[in-house]
């Protein structure tokens, strides 16, 4: 044993140090807050509850039901149910999501080239019966009407969700993939 260490070991140095650090804090302020009384405000870009996008112009809902985001989910908790609507056009009739097996990942948000999906700052939803869980289209639109219409969803997608479609746009001069130059037989 070294000197050094015999010292620290004969006065209590390491105990009476740690003793000195807890003093010190007890004389500062708490930062403990007293949720619920007290809340923080959510981050920007929180991972909260999901929500369906509403069309700023006709008001409905922006999903296509292309899938991209049902394929996407690693805990398969989103369902899609498309019909044919006029013009065979499709039409989705419902879309639902399974909170209680999601995992807030954010993959259906960065898959969706629409901007059609997005996670909310909202958090405080439990409840005692599981069907609160089971998201349905209408329930999922109220959600965005409640906590991310107007400038806020804007926001929401130019920060943190640019839909993908725009990484698409071709940059000038910038490098192309071209499918004819591969190699023949390689
Ligand atoms: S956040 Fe992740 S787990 Fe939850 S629905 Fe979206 S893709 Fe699925
Ligand atoms: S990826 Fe977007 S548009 Fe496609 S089904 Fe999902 S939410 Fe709708």
């Amino acid at each position: 044993m070294t000197t050094k260490k015999f010292i620290k070991k004969v006065f209590f140095i390491e105990i009476l140090q740690g003793l000195a650090l807890t003093l010190k804090h007890m004389f500062s302020p708490a930062v403990t807050r007293q949720y619920p009384y007290e809340k923080r405000e959510a981050a920007a870009g929180f991972r909260g509850l999901h929500a369906l996008v509403r069309d700023k112009e006709t008001g409905a809902a922006k999903c296509v039901g292309c899938g991209l985001c049902a394929a996407m989910c690693p805990s398969q908790c989103i369902h899609i149910y498309t019909i044919e609507g006029e013009d065979h056009k499709k039409v989705v009739d419902r879309y639902e999501i399974d909170v209680l097996r999601c995992v807030f990942c954010a993959f259906c948000v960065e898959a969706c080239p629409f901007g059609a999906i997005s996670l909310t700052e909202h958090y405080e939803y439990s409840d005692y019966a599981k069907d609160a869980f089971y998201m349905t289209k209408e329930k999922l639109l109220l959600t965005w009407d409640k906590y991310m219409a107007g400038e806020k969803g804007e926001e929401y997608f130019k920060k943190f969700w640019r839909p993908m479609s725009e990484d698409f746009i071709q940059k000038i001069q910038n490098a192309k993939f071209m499918p004819t130059c591969r190699h023949k037989g390689g």
